[in-house]
């Protein structure tokens, strides 16, 4: 087949929304091809933001690496904390907690994973906890942080949202970005190919563009809106479709992890902030009314509430195409994973990411929408398995959600994934996929699937082997953890807010 080129050269960016979506792409973008683009982004302050997503994942810290942000700089303009993991506090069942930490647990052999080890220490007696293998879950249960050298301890943030979008507009702005204020009352499309054309604003301005990055939230005004991709709805497994969010005063040191707080009929987070915590409940609207739901919230919280609590409604899922003609969806715009993993700010970096490797400079190829959207396609699909496994391993029976939860069908990407690791303890990740072996093995032991057997590797390795093994590990997490000053100190020492 002779090579088509689908359209015209890409000089004209539009982006569409100013939320986090929005900001990290104009950021990104602008510092990387603001000499040979002419970019806008368009945003309403009468609209806002979703105001929420405060809590990161490691990938964020190389995200800023990539665009050369300055890591006091932004912890400071955005009263972040730092971030070790999360605890799950009532998952597996009420009064029990575990951690899923960030980094690698003891040290793996090359046939079998450290905690094929583990469990057969765990059974002859000689092992602790599992998580006392992990440096970073030692450090989160201990309040410490510590920058290690050679990247030695692996960790996230904890950030203001409204600033984080602040920050990164100065940013964007100073790489030549225009920032327009309005709302966008209507999109035009060409009607030669069905192409976004232009974003009429309500003043009347019209900004015409080759390339459209819809970032406007839940409303995905140009894909969902005007291009008409459908979306998949995942909520057969993932029943949650509402939160309550409300900011509140601090209470005492920042722990370096955020919290997960299991309830009846959803969960509850915590996110210590510098200057305040973020809290909300996650729930299914099918299991519990708003007004409990809220009730249950204000009557867990620590501090004093900062604002009235408001609720957001969502559908879990993802568009069919998140690239579709010449309009990109990044962010909320494109779909949603509840927040229990902290993986849409990841998805929308990814996105950016791979905009810029695939950047259609010459005109838009089919090969390059395709390729696009089966790399997204790919990304949230495992992290969807990853949130469901959260809610299909359980001991909880004790309320109809928990129940229908553990009795659920999974997904059979997920199901194969159970049936390996129960019986024999094994997991693999496939290619590109964000959450590592360690992630799993953390979430599901925590969870309380513990595999039948282990692998042979560890049968044949002789007990007092294994307990010197053991503790060697061990004991060099806890020498480096005692030389961690606290979390909070460090904060204030490192980054202080304004
Ligand atoms: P928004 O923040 O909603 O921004 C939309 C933008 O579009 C705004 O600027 C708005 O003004 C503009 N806009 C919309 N319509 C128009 C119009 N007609 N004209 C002009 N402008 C318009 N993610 C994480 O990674 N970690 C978390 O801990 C986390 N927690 C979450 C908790 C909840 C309850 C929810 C719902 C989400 C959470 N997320 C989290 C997801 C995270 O909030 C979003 O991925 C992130 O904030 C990006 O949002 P966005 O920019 O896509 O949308």
């Amino acid at each position: 087949m002779p090579h088509q080129q689908q359209s015209r050269p890409v000089r004209r960016l539009i982006i569409a929304g100013g939320g986090t979506a929005g900001w990290m792409a104009a950021a990104a973008l602008s510092r990387t091809l603001g000499k040979v683009l002419d970019i806008k982004l368009v945003e309403s302050d009468d609209i806002g933001t979703v105001g929420v997503g405060e809590a990161t994942i490691p990938s964020l810290a190389q995200f800023h690496r990539l665009i050369d942000i300055d890591e006091r700089d932004f912890m400071a303009a955005t009263q972040a904390t730092f971030k070790l993991g999360i605890s799950f506090e009532n998952w597996r069942a009420r009064g029990h907690d575990y951690i899923h930490a960030f980094g690698s647990t003891g040290t793996d052999h090359w046939t079998a994973g450290f905690h094929h080890f583990w469990q057969k220490g765990r059974e002859a007696g000689i092992a602790a906890d599992y998580g006392d293998y992990c440096l970073e879950h030692k450090a989160a249960r201990a309040l410490r942080f510590g920058h290690l050298p050679d990247d030695g301890l692996v960790y996230a943030y904890h950030l203001d949202a409204s600033r984080y979008a602040r920050y990164l507009r100065r940013y964007a702005e100073h790489f030549g970005i225009e920032r327009i204020e309005g709302k966008i009352a209507d999109v035009q499309r060409d009607p030669a190919n069905g192409n976004v054309a232009a974003l009429v604003l309500d003043s009347g301005r019209r900004l015409e563009g080759d390339l459209f990055l819809d970032c406007t939230g839940f409303r995905s005004l140009l894909l969902g809106q005007t291009m008409g991709v459908p979306y998949d709805d995942w909520s057969q497994w993932l029943f949650n479709d509402s939160a309550i969010a409300v900011q509140t005063e601090s209470v005492g040191p920042a722990v370096p992890y955020t919290r997960a707080i299991a309830h009846d009929w959803g969960w509850q987070w915590r996110i210590p902030l510098q200057h305040r915590t973020g809290n909300g409940m996650v729930f299914s609207s099918r299991f519990v009314d708003d007004d409990t739901a809220r009730a249950a919230l204000l009557a867990n919280l620590e501090g004093k509430p900062l604002t009235e609590p408001r609720v957001i409604r969502f559908t879990p899922g993802q568009r069919q195409q998140v690239w579709a003609g010449n309009v990109i969806g990044l962010g909320l715009a494109s779909g949603f994973l509840e927040p229990i993993e902290s993986t849409s700010i990841h998805l929308i970096q990814r996105s950016i990411v791979r905009l810029l490797q695939l950047f259609p400079t010459e005109g838009i190829e089919p090969a390059d929408v395709a390729e696009f959207n089966t790399q997204a396609a790919d990304d949230i699909r495992t992290i969807r398995d990853f949130i469901i496994l959260h809610y299909k391993v359980t001991e909880r029976d004790d309320t109809p959600y928990w129940r229908a939860a553990r009795d659920m069908a999974v997904p059979p990407s997920l199901q194969h994934r159970l049936d390996l690791f129960g019986g024999s303890g094994r997991v693999f990740r496939s290619q590109n996929e964000l959450f590592s072996e360690n992630s799993w093995v953390q979430v599901m032991l925590g969870q309380g699937l513990i595999p039948r057997t282990q692998h042979h590797t560890a049968h044949v390795m002789p007990e007092r082997e294994l307990a010197a093994f053991l503790d060697g590990i061990r004991t060099g997490i806890d020498r480096t953890v005692a030389q961690m000053p606290g979390h909070q100190a460090y904060v204030e020492r490192y980054c202080p807010g304004g």
